[in-house]
């Protein structure tokens, strides 16, 4: 299928979409972007992504060359060319185009394209039955060397332990920060379920604050539920009685075992379902 992608404010082909060798986010991954969902013709959560695609823009000292509005409109064109109702979108600015040398000045005009493709993370079994994961070993950056706050374009150390996913045969793993406390998973951040408390890493912990785990910290609050932010350890990841995921991609879903051990009874629980249910009408609502 022939994709139309919106590149420095031009539609062209897929095949035509290219960026320059020389361009610093090919270079040095010195570059932002966001992963959005379009439901039903509508992009979930809009503003938070924009909102953090120029706060990661900023960390970087990266000048975006559109205004949000801009950017809102963009990725609206290229829904409508693709005439896509439900897509996952790719918006990516890079520093741009210039010499060879590390420094970002002086670089002409960064480079931004827009992607809007299907996307399917993980299979459909493991939303239904839960999926397998592990503690990985590499560490997840120091926050005080290169903030995860930030979704730039180096995933080189997420990368290193989506390598650990593969040696072991598993969709995700989980990371621990600098401290040894629990953060985040490669492409996705993670929640527990104890005596029927929501448990999340606390954004200090060093972790690409979700959109999507604001989503769902929200729902668990207007369901009833506490949810309470403080530092995790592997111990409270083997002893939770449940755990899932949550992603744009891969929106939510259940973790039945870590490190081959079974959480709580083995099975999706029944407050990862009521969350999980929740989610499915709030994006279809939205
Ligand atoms: N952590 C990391 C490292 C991610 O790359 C992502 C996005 N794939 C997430 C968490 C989840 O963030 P969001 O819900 O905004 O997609």
């Amino acid at each position: 299928m022939n994709l139309l992608i919106w590149l420095d404010g031009k539609l062209v082909n897929k095949a035509d979409a290219t960026v320059s060798v020389y361009d610093k986010g090919v270079l040095y991954g010195d570059g932002v972007f966001e992963g959005i969902r379009l439901y039903h013709g509508v992009i979930f959560r809009e503003k938070e992504h924009l909102s953090r695609l120029y706060d990661s823009a900023r960390a970087i000292r990266l000048t975006i060359p559109y205004s949000p509005a801009e950017l809102s409109a963009a990725m609206a064109e290229t829904v409508k060319a693709n005439n896509f109702k439900d897509c996952y979108l790719r918006l990516v600015v890079t520093r741009g185009v210039a010499d060879l040398g590390l420094s970002p000045v002086p670089v002409k005009r960064p480079c931004t394209f827009i992607i809007a493709d299907q996307i399917r993370l993980y299979p459909k079994e493991m939303y239904e039955n839960g999926m397998s994961i592990i503690v990985a070993s590499t560490v997840r950056n120091h926050p005080n060397a290169l903030s995860p706050k930030i979704k730039s374009l180096n995933y080189l150390n997420n990368i290193m332990a989506k390598w650990e996913c593969i040696d072991a045969g598993v969709p995700e793993a989980v990371m621990l920060n600098h401290l040894g406390y629990v953060c985040e998973c490669t492409g996705d951040n993670i929640f527990l379920v104890k005596n029927g408390k929501i448990l999340t890493p606390p954004e200090e912990s060093g972790i690409l604050v979700g959109i999507t785990r604001g989503a769902v910290i929200e729902l668990a609050k207007q369901l009833g539920m506490t949810v309470d932010q403080n530092n995790l350890t592997r111990y409270d990841l083997y002893t939770a009685d449940e755990c899932f995921l949550t992603g744009t991609g891969a929106e939510i879903v259940p973790v039945t075992k870590i490190d081959q051990r079974a959480i709580g009874s083995g099975q999706v629980g029944p407050i990862t379902r009521q969350l999980t249910d929740a989610f499915h009408r709030l994006v279809r609502d939205h």
